[in-house]
């Protein structure tokens, strides 16, 4: 992941794409920080790959800031946690990589949303001290020596002779970090929505029309009524598209929209991340909002929905829920906020058994089947031996006596590694 500052190979190399910020001529006296800043943009939106690399000394966590000239919108980000206000941004490490000796580099990412121009910025800092260009520092080029002459100006600056003084190996963390997309997205269109390397991704950039399609259909279980699924340009987590459910009250106006090739791996771990926003707080009645065929459970589903106001899994095959429905297991559970983009992830594991989730990046102790039995959450759901095996993923909403939501449903990711928001 780290790479050493060189000069204007790598310059040149990227010049499609982007731009070194800040190439200077050799005599610059030697900066604190360096920041590389690489976009790759279609018409209204760009992912960008930055890379800070640390000349002062070691810190312990880092702060980058920068300001946007034009309406550019950091809509989600990986490898570093952005704010951002009004053009002023600023990211900032995340848990594992917030260590930067002297001479290390790190580099994050994210997508965003611009109209017009999306121009680079032109200005960086890192905690706070602005950064300099992205040249090397040594002895010689920072030091009036008579020995050694500053480089003629019209002279490019060349690659350095000795790297930057920095640790044999990168930072590392306890554990496993996520990974960012290493390339950019290979079309303009279907940017990579924050998924990692060996995931399948779909942020429904690449629909066309308003019906679902590609890998994507609606279906009606047994009856079909008022609910209802399209393709939305309105409103979107990432990009400029998502899935839209109308969801209606009782089971004949259900509907799901089914992705057969998202769980198409041999894998029998399945990580599931999806964002997901909706008007409607969770009912007292039991819903649906996701539902997984399960090939080793009598092609029963596995659903993922809500009961009394919160979040749980239900197993159709028995109706066993996670966690149980006492007051004290819905209490372990969460609600899913209504009117913001919400990050759900679950690990289902048809090794073991098991399911883990996570609602906005934090475990939910309710939704935590861990194979041993525990009173008022998974001792219910542990009354039998359940082995998944999981083959297509459906998206919408089912009510099974109460119930109405409008939801919507974007950046989808399934690998058999977590994928993170
Ligand atoms: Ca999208």
């Amino acid at each position: 992941m780290r790479r050493r500052a060189v000069g204007f190979g790598v310059a040149a190399l990227v010049a499609g794409a982007g731009m070194i910020v800040g190439l200077a001529t050799a005599a610059t006296a030697a900066a604190a920080c360096a920041v590389d800043y690489t976009a790759n943009s279609w018409a209204t939106g760009f992912t960008a790959d930055v890379k800070v690399t640390n000349y002062g000394a070691a810190v312990g966590s880092w702060t980058v800031g920068w300001t946007y000239a034009g309406d550019q919108k950091v809509t989600n980000a990986w490898n570093a946690t952005v704010t951002q206000s009004g053009a002023s941004v600023r990211a900032s490490n995340v848990a594992w990589n917030g260590s930067l000796a002297s001479g290390a580099s790190t580099s994050f990412g994210f997508q965003g949303t611009y109209s017009g121009t999306n121009a680079k910025p032109t200005a960086f800092t890192l905690n706070g001290v602005a950064c300099g260009p992205d040249v090397t520092p040594t002895p010689t080029s920072a030091s009036p020596t008579p020995s050694s002459p500053p480089t003629s100006p019209t002279t490019p600056p060349t690659s350095p002779t000795t790297p930057p003084t920095s640790p044999t190996t990168p930072p590392t963390s306890p554990t496993t970090p996520p990974t960012s997309p290493t390339t950019p997205p290979t079309s303009p269109s279907n940017p990579p929505a924050n998924c990692v390397p060996t995931a399948v991704c779909d942020g429904f950039e690449n629909q066309a029309g308003t019906t679902p399609g590609g890998n994507w259909a609606a279906t009606y279980p047994d009856c079909s009524g008022a609910g209802t699924a399209a393709i939305d340009r309105t409103v979107a987590h990432s990009g400029s598209t998502s899935l839209r459910v109308n969801g209606a009250e009782g089971y004949c106006n259900h509907v799901f929209v089914r992705n057969t090739a998202i769980l198409g791996t041999t894998s029998s771990v399945w990580y599931v991340r999806y964002w997901v926003r909706h008007t409607t707080a969770l009912p007292a009645a039991h819903v649906a909002a996701v539902a997984m065929r399960d090939a080793n459970d009598g092609n029963k589903d596995l659903r993922f929905g809500g009961q009394n106001g919160a979040l749980q899994f239900n197993r159709a095959s028995d109706d066993a829920t996670l966690p149980e429905q006492s007051p004290a297991g819905v209490a372990l559970s969460a609600p899913l906020p209504v009117n913001t983009w919400n990050c759900v992830e679950f690990k289902v594991d048809g090794g073991n058994g098991t399911i883990e989730t996570w609602l906005n990046g934090a475990s939910v102790p309710g939704l935590l089947e861990d194979g041993t039995p525990t009173h008022d959450i998974d001792s219910q759901w542990l009354n039998r031996t359940w082995r998944p095996k999981l083959t297509d993923l459906r998206l919408g909403w089912e009510s099974y006596g109460s119930g109405a939501d409008t939801l919507w449903y974007d950046d989808v990711a399934v690998s058999a590694m977590r994928n993170g928001c």
